[in-house]
């Protein structure tokens, strides 16, 4: 057995960065950028009025002025102000050559094409500088992924396709004999494919491209004919059939079909049976069937793996610290990942951790971290965990 820091490095040598790939920026968002993105264009690119008012030239509070022309968003004043004269001038606009400041028109009674400022002006001068936001040349670094607010900045910059990486395709195969698709009518032995439903959405949200495989049966044929059907997957992962049972065959058929094994069983609660390998030119990972064992070893094996393919660099998934809410006991000599609710008195482990139920995962909010052989533990203690999303 190795330990789940062993486990992530062979992982990470099995799993290098994809090709980037252009696309649009409308379909850039939670992408990953991967080559730094310069500003085409200064934003302002000219001096512009931050409110409605008039651009003025060095006048003072009190002064009496003409107007002699507007300047409104994308219609600029020709000319220059200059003294006793005022452009009338919205949001957004070009301030005129030779103002000095925007007098906001809350401060100013009109009469006919005069203005008179009143006697207590605001300090600022409401002109956004061209460039103030960014200047051309000003860059997006990469690696990042790219948030609804990365969309607007690089919108901004004139910047209309963008270098991502490619996202990984990921098979996901369960295997079973017991297992039925949601929605159909299980036998009376049978229950309900969870694990491939819930590491679908895990990808989904890490940025990946899971596809569902049909559900396996626990005997070589199915499973060879359905890693028939891997295709170009850049990761293949399977669920169950990976222990030592003699239906689990996962192992046995996979090396049949030329996979190299990089390891096959790590020292965690749970996710004990976990396998990993090179399956042509995917990597694959074998989780174990139990559905929170498999959802572990998807935040803490796959999320990773998934950002370590799209250029995030490979770091194993990042933790948290918070104090106990209350004490632990000792821990054995596996790396213990609990299920745990984070409350304003710190992080509570749950009281039922048996790797079958769903329900205990849903009511928690994070992995607390046992290391291995840690010993008990009093409230107050800091502890490190996973947030969940
Ligand atoms: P296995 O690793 O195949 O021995 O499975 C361990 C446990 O997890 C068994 O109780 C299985 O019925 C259950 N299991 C396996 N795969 C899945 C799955 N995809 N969804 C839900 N439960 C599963
Ligand atoms: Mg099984």
């Amino acid at each position: 057995m190795i330990t789940v820091t062993e486990a992530l490095d062979r992982l990470f040598a099995l799993a290098t960065p994809l090709a980037p790939e252009t696309v649009p920026l409308a379909q850039a968002a939670g992408r990953v950028l991967a080559r730094e993105a310069t500003a085409r264009r200064d934003q302002p690119p000219f001096p512009a009025s931050a409110m409605d008012g008039y651009a003025v030239a060095d006048a003072a509070a009190g002064d009496s002025l003409t107007v002699i022309g507007e300047s409104a968003a994308g219609h600029g004043f020709a000319g220059s102000v200059g003294p006793g004269q005022a452009v009338r001038i919205f949001t957004g606009a070009p301030v005129p050559e030779g103002a000095t400041r925007v007098v906001i028109q809350e401060d100013t009674t009109r009469d006919g094409d005069r203005i008179t400022l009143q006697a207590n002006l605001d300090a600022p001068t409401h002109i956004r500088p061209a460039g103030s936001d960014f200047r051309a040349g000003a860059a997006i670094p990469a690696p990042r992924r790219l948030s609804p607010s990365d969309i607007a900045l690089l919108a901004s910059m004139n910047i209309a396709e963008v270098a991502v990486t490619r996202q990984p395709r990921v098979a996901l195969i369960s295997t079973g004999d017991e297992l039925v698709m949601p929605g159909e009518d299980p036998g009376p032995d049978q229950i309900i494919v969870s694990n491939t439903f819930g590491l679908a959405a895990l990808l989904q949200d890490l940025g990946a491209l899971p596809r569902m495989l049909p559900i396996a049966r626990d005997n070589r044929e199915a499973l060879r004919s359905v890693f028939g059907l891997v295709d170009d997957a850049d990761l293949v992962i399977t669920i169950g059939g990976a222990s030592v049972g003699d239906h689990d065959l996962v192992a046995p058929v996979l090396a049949e079909l030329g996979m190299e094994q990089a390891f096959h069983k790590v020292a965690m609660r749970p996710g004990k049976p976990l396998m990993s390998g090179r399956f042509g030119k995917a990597t694959m990972i074998g989780l174990p069937g139990n559905p929170v064992s498999a959802m572990v070893c998807g935040h803490v094996f796959v999320a990773p793996v998934i950002r370590a393919l799209l250029g995030l660099g490979a770091a194993p998934a990042p933790r948290r610290t918070a104090p106990l809410a209350e004490p632990l006991a000792a821990n054995g000599p596996r790396e213990h990942y609990m299920r745990a609710t984070l409350g304003p008195d710190g992080i509570t482990a749950q009281g039922r951790q048996d790797s079958s139920l769903l329900s205990i995962l849903g009511q928690s909010d994070a992995l607390l971290v046992r290391p291995v052989r840690d010993p008990a533990r009093a409230a107050g203690e800091m502890v490190e965990y996973l947030p969940f999303g």
